[in-house]
């Protein structure tokens, strides 16, 4: 039985709604509710995830920031290394999927020796009738970038524990392929 811990970071333009998916995460926890808030503006969010068909665990740190600083704040503060990204955009604002690229960009450049695992998140599926970013088009994207793509829908809840628990699965498989690696050579 393993348990880890994973810093993750959410990123994206502002409104696509990273706060309301944190909030969701949250309360999906209720029998472990645990929220900081570290620095004006930074709020971090504490949920363990199951690793099916394992007996391990991934304890994910949230890390959900209201400012534009995530970054600054991530290097500021006393945590070793973001582990995993949360990469966001709504599905009808284009322009909040072209900005992606970026933050990833980011996030990889703060992540020691690219040791960072990703999963991009289409929010708004309840606006699907304004969808200006079609589903194959992010996957396909995704995908050449060694993320997983989900859809969620914050508002009406749904699909809310699909991006955490495709980042604990990789991050999961990213430690043990790791610990392999150290078998092997010692
Ligand atoms: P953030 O700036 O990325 O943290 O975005 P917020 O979580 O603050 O959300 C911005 C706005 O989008 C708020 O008015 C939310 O109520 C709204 N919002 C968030 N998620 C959804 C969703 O899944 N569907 C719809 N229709 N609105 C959403
Ligand atoms: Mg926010």
């Amino acid at each position: 039985m393993v348990k880890l811990r994973a810093k993750c970071v959410l990123a994206g333009d502002p409104t696509v709604g990273k706060s309301a998916l944190a909030h969701v995460f949250r309360s999906e926890s209720a029998h472990f509710p645990k929220n900081y808030t570290l620095t004006t503006g930074v709020e971090v969010f504490v949920n363990p995830v199951p690793i099916p068909d394992t007996s391990d665990s991934v304890e994910l740190f949230l890390f959900d920031s209201s400012g534009k600083e995530i970054f600054y704040d991530m290097v500021e503060s006393q945590w070793e290394l973001a582990g995993a990204v949360c990469l966001v955009y709504d599905i009808t604002n284009e322009t909040s999927f072209n900005s992606c690229t970026k933050w990833l960009e980011r996030a990889r450049a703060q992540a020691p020796s690219n040791q960072l695992v990703g999963v991009l998140v289409g929010n708004k599926t309840d606006l699907a009738c304004r969808r200006t970013v079609e589903y194959t088009q992010a996957q396909e994207w995704a995908a050449s970038q060694g993320l997983e793509y989900c859809e969620t829908s914050a508002k009406e809840m749904e699909n809310c524990d699909a991006p955490f628990q495709s980042l604990a699965r990789a991050f999961h498989r990213m430690y043990q392929e790791k610990s392999e690696h150290i078998q092997s050579i010692v």
